[in-house]
């Protein structure tokens, strides 16, 4: 199944997990901006580098490069071309949005579906807050329903369980200020292809509710 979806939302929002069923289950590929700059700084081109500079001395990767990015991507990667994708964190400003708008025109994707995740700061501070990541294998608990069996030790690997430095509660009100800010703006830009979608359900309801529309899309 071929789709080419966006999907928006705060970070936290939950986003990117479902954006990784969907892939899981249907091929379609997520593209999420943190992955492609991880995998072309590792590519170590000249590109490669001057991304990896930027990310190293805390700067932000300018609009133009990352648009760069996710158009090399676009026109290369061949399980794209059959299955299409999910943009999953990008754009993020209304600028980057104009950019790829013209990136898909040259390829010849067009947007069918711009799914917005709606939730509430508070919503998102409790998840993010309860959440437990293995730092050995990346598996994620929550202090509320999902603890490990040993306090702090991972199930799997043994791993320690922790909350990731950056998931305080300054941290999380502060990203979501600067999504306000700078990206919320693209749900004007994208009123015409807009769906909304609750976000402060279980993973599986939302998942539900993504599947019949991602399906009634599909079949339109
Ligand atoms: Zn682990």
């Amino acid at each position: 199944m071929k789709k080419f979806l966006l999907f928006l939302g705060a970070p936290g929002s939950g986003k990117g997990t479902q954006a990784q069923k969907l892939q899981n289950k249907y091929g379609i590929c997520q593209i999420s901006t943190g992955d492609l700059l991880r995998e072309v700084i590792a590519r170590k081109t000249d590109l490669g580098k001057k991304v990896a500079n930027y990310v190293h001395n805390g700067e932000l990767v300018p609009d133009e490069v990352i648009v760069e990015i996710v158009k090399d991507k676009l026109a290369q990667d061949k399980d794209i071309k059959e299955n299409g994708f999910i943009l999953d964190g990008f754009p993020r400003t209304v600028r980057q949005a104009d950019l790829l708008r013209k990136v898909l025109q040259d390829n010849n994707m067009q947007l069918e579906a711009v799914v917005f995740f709606e939730i509430d700061l508070e919503t998102i501070v409790k998840r993010i807050l309860g959440r437990l990541t293995c730092a050995k294998c990346g598996k994620i608990y929550n202090s509320y329903n999902n603890l490990p069996a040993q306090e702090g030790q991972c199930d799997v690997c043994g791993g320690k369980v922790a909350r990731r430095v950056d998931d305080t509660e300054e941290k999380i009100r502060k990203r979501f200020s600067i999504y306000k800010e700078q990206t919320e703006p693209l749900l004007g830009y994208y009123e015409d292809s807009l769906i909304k979608i609750a976000g402060d359900k279980d993973l599986n309801a939302i998942f539900e509710d993504l599947e019949e529309i991602v399906s009634a899309k599909i079949n339109a």
